[in-house]
């Protein structure tokens, strides 16, 4: 079980958790998100074409994710295994995911999904706005990203349930409660 995909709406906690379970796994944490973030910030090509979508709340084109994460995949260090937050967000970017798993010759182990109820999404990423001055966490595009969440990243729960790789785990507890249920569904699925 090191290949495992991280679902759940916008304050779910999937970067929090990703980045506890690719500790305990010893596999890197890949967020598509940080690294639009960080391409952003230094103003790279890349930051410069996708800042308007990010402001708004809306997902970036798939093309531009899609070589971003081939191009990590393609890397040493993911080799033995990865822990992805935040990617795929579409089933157009889940096919992706499948094709390029396939040529080279990976698998995803297991796909878990926190879940969190609306009004404590909504609070988390209001409070994390204050906190980490994240430009993407206002009022207005909060209710954008829940809203594209519903209508594009929802639908993976269905595609994944189907290939029997979903587990999901309530995600509105504390951290390390949370941590525990998922290395629990973790294990219950190495084990069966
Ligand atoms: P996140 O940190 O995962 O909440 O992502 C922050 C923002 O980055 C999203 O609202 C999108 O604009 C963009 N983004 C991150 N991952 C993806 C993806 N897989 N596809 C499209 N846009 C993405």
């Amino acid at each position: 079980m090191t290949r495992l995909i991280f679902l759940g709406p916008p304050g779910a906690g999937k970067g929090t958790q990703a980045q506890v379970l690719s500790g305990w796994l010893a596999v890197p944490h890949i967020s598509t998100g940080a690294i639009l973030r960080t391409a952003v910030s230094e103003r790279t090509p890349l930051g410069q074409r996708v800042q308007d979508f990010m402001d708004r709340g809306d997902l970036v084109p798939d093309a531009l994710i899609l070589e971003l994460v081939e191009e990590r995949l393609a890397q040493a260090d993911t080799q033995s295994g990865w822990v992805l937050d935040g990617f795929p967000r579409n089933l157009i970017q889940a096919d992706q995911l499948e094709a390029l798993l396939a040529r080279i010759g990976q698998t995803c182990d297991c796909v878990l999904n926190l879940e969190v109820p609306d009004a404590v999404l909504v609070s988390r990423l209001l409070d994390r706005g204050r906190r980490e001055g994240r430009s993407d966490d206002t009022d207005a595009t909060i209710q954008r990203r829940l809203r594209v969440y519903q209508e594009q990243t929802a639908p993976l729960l269905a595609f994944y349930r189907d290939r029997q790789q979903l587990a999901s785990v309530n995600g509105d507890a504390p951290i390390d409660a949370v941590t525990a249920s998922l290395k629990a569904a973790i294990q219950a699925r190495a084990a069966a």
